[in-house]
């Protein structure tokens, strides 16, 4: 999952960055809106964390223009208001969710997740494809139960298919959102990953679709 914070409290950034990466996150950040509202336009992110007191301006503003751009991305708002009605401005302005300041990182992270998931469409916390389970509220993953052990980037990686299925996701779409922008991968990278998780999920379970990418599938005979 690839994360943009918009936030120009460089202290609260740096601790939600480290947390936030630490539970598995790719971070990526703005300090002003004009950045944030550069890089929204121009890298895919599968969510953003937007202050609303920002120096050039309030954040509602920017995320405002978004929506009125089509771009849906989900929005969790950041606010040290607790005024309802900066809350309203925030919600009327397109955003998902919101924290107050302070806040736990726990809870953010949370948050975030439970948006994520309700973006592809999921509703209960663990992704289902056949005996496969990706629990996305604890990053764990199962097969027929068994626990499987996955480096942070094959479970970036899974996340996204997961997410996804039966989605066919390409590989410059993976590229970005399962690898941070100044690390972007070529393909032969990602069909490495991908062969290294099949080696631990079992090959048919990540199908290749010729010219189009992966695609997770149910190989354990469910119709
Ligand atoms: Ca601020």
């Amino acid at each position: 999952m690839k994360v943009l914070l918009v936030e120009d409290d460089r202290a609260l950034s740096d601790a939600l960055c480290e947390a936030l990466g630490e539970a598995g996150l790719l971070m990526e950040r703005a300090e002003n809106g004009g950045e944030a509202d550069f890089l929204v336009r121009t890298e895919a992110y599968d969510a953003v964390i937007l202050d609303l007191g920002l120096p050039d301006g309030d954040g509602s503003r920017w995320l405002a223009d978004w929506r009125e751009d089509g771009i849906e991305l989900p929005v969790l708002v950041l606010t040290a208001r607790t005024r309802w009605a900066d809350k309203a401005a925030g919600f009327s302005a397109g955003a998902d969710d919101y924290v107050t300041k302070p806040f736990e990182t726990a809870e953010v992270l949370f948050r975030l997740r439970a948006l994520v998931r309700r973006t592809h469409g999921h509703a209960h916390p663990v992704l289902r494809i056949g005996e496969l389970a990706f629990d996305t509220h604890s990053g764990s993953v199962t097969l027929a139960g068994r626990p499987i052990s996955l480096t942070a980037q094959e479970s970036r990686l899974l996340a996204y298919l997961a997410h996804a299925a039966p989605r066919v996701v390409s590989r410059s779409e993976l590229a970005e959102h399962v690898y941070d922008r100044d690390h972007e991968p070529d393909s032969n990278v990602i069909d490495v990953q991908v062969s290294r998780l099949r080696r631990k999920l079992g090959a048919a379970r990540i199908e290749t679709l010729r010219g189009q990418g992966y695609r997770l599938v149910d190989t354990d005979g469910a119709p």
